[in-house]
């Protein structure tokens, strides 16, 4: 006898469930629990008639169709597609041929808009080929998926009110490819990002600016690091706006010096062996025994002590002073001190600072500080060392948008259903 067969699915369920509204509607489901995937054949009802994609004129007919599958949002466990054919009008008013758009997917995406939802909804809080893996999709479609919708939502981004900015470079491969971005320092959020560290880049964040109905002419701050390159690139491209050299630059020069005159002093002083993360570290975080290597180190005579107090006291001067005045002379202070250190890495530092004194203490007016750009790229280079595919610089690129350019035109989750609704 012949196994009783299973009633079949009701496609008009579907329908609904899919959000499909006339003339699109599901004629058939095929379920394969052995390939563990569901199929939804989608139809439009015949003699339906659509609009010309190209002129717009209504009531076209149907000229031929286009088979066509989308991979959709899982059901339960199981993989899901959609297939339909696409139709294509022939338009009695310009002539054209064209194929009509389908409201669950982009023209030639192989995926429907609430799985391509899903997919960058996982790229926010997964390391793409994480989140890829999840999917059962390629690195490369979600990639692409991914730059899509950053390009798409960026495009309709409004720059018209940014007026004071910070300018900043992340290496995106170690000791290779850099990787500029900008960001708006009032409304913290990424403005930009592009390839290299030359003074182009900040021409390419003023055309950027511009095509966002931003105004390089109406920036009145840069905070940046004391690179040339940058230096030249405000003059140039945002010629209105003031420099600061932000506190977090600065201190990392000093303690780039520190550490110049530990590496030479250590390979004649015993002593120094293994201390190396003593005076790196701020006071603050010493543990215990950092503490007390540090006490029995100050009695010695050593050339790291003295430079370390000179990094520890251009750090509290930025701690301390209240205003640029202020700065200033303890700035100047600083500079004598150092230049009668006979400490070269220190000499330097004190004519590298004194050449940059006017942005240095104007950061004490304009209360700019890198500090949130910082937490940035941290943030940035925290998933590039989680995931493979972050080192090419357009994909690390795009992350930075997604993470932190407060993008206000991404779609929302479609597990976020009460909020659609509520927005419907
Ligand atoms: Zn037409």
């Amino acid at each position: 006898m012949m196994p009783k067969m299973p009633k079949p699915i009701e496609p008009t369920l579907f329908t609904l469930a899919l959000g499909l509204s006339a003339p699109w509607e599901v004629k058939a489901v095929e379920f394969d629990p052995v390939k563990g995937r569901i199929d939804f054949e989608l139809a439009f009802r015949r003699g339906a008639k659509f609009a010309c994609p190209a002129c717009g004129a209504e009531g076209q007919p149907v000229h031929d169709t286009q088979r066509r599958s989308w991979r959709h949002l899982n059901f339960f466990q199981y993989e899901a597609y959609l297939h339909a054919g696409v139709p294509r009008t022939k338009c009695g008013a310009c002539g054209k041929v064209h194929q009509v758009p389908v409201p669950w997917a982009r023209p030639n995406s192989g995926f429907t808009l609430l799985f391509e939802a899903l997919g960058l909804t996982l790229c926010k809080v997964l390391p793409v080929n994480t989140a890829a893996q999840h999917l059962a999709v390629g690195d490369d479609a979600l990639w692409n998926i991914l730059h899509r919708y950053v390009e798409q939502a960026r495009a309709l981004e409004d720059f018209s009110k940014v007026r004071r900015v910070g300018i900043d470079e992340t290496a995106s491969r170690r000791g290779h490819n850099y990787v500029t971005f900008a960001h708006d320092m009032d409304a913290r959020r990424l403005l930009f990002g592009c390839e290299g560290r030359d003074q182009t880049t900040v021409q390419a964040f003023a055309d950027d600016l511009k095509a966002h109905g931003g105004d390089a002419e109406k920036i009145t701050d840069a905070s940046i690091d004391m690179s040339k390159a940058y230096i030249a690139g405000v003059g140039k491209h945002l010629p209105n706006a003031a420099i600061t050299f932000d506190p977090f630059h600065v201190i990392q020069l000093a303690n780039q010096a520190l550490e110049e005159v530990r590496r030479e002093e250590v390979r004649h002083q015993p002593l120094l062996k293994g201390s190396r993360w003593v005076w790196l570290k701020d006071e603050s975080k010493w543990t215990e025994t950092q503490a007390e290597l540090f006490q029995s180190l100050s009695s010695a005579r050593l050339q790291t002590t003295r430079a370390w107090r000179l990094k520890e006291s251009l750090r509290e001067l930025f701690q301390t002073a209240s205003n640029a005045e202020e700065a200033g002379t303890l700035l100047d202070a600083w500079h004598s001190w150092a230049r009668r250190s006979r400490l070269e890495p220190f000499k330097r530092l004190a004519n590298t600072l004194k050449e940059h004194r006017p942005g240095i203490i104007r950061g004490f007016d304009s209360k700019l500080s890198n500090g949130y750009v910082e937490g940035f790229n941290s943030l940035v280079q925290a998933a590039k060392a989680k995931a493979r595919g972050y080192r090419r610089p357009k994909n690390l690129i795009a992350i930075a948008y997604l993470l932190g350019a407060k993008l206000t035109h991404l779609p929302a989750s479609p597990f976020n259903t009460r909020c659609c609704a509520a927005a419907q």
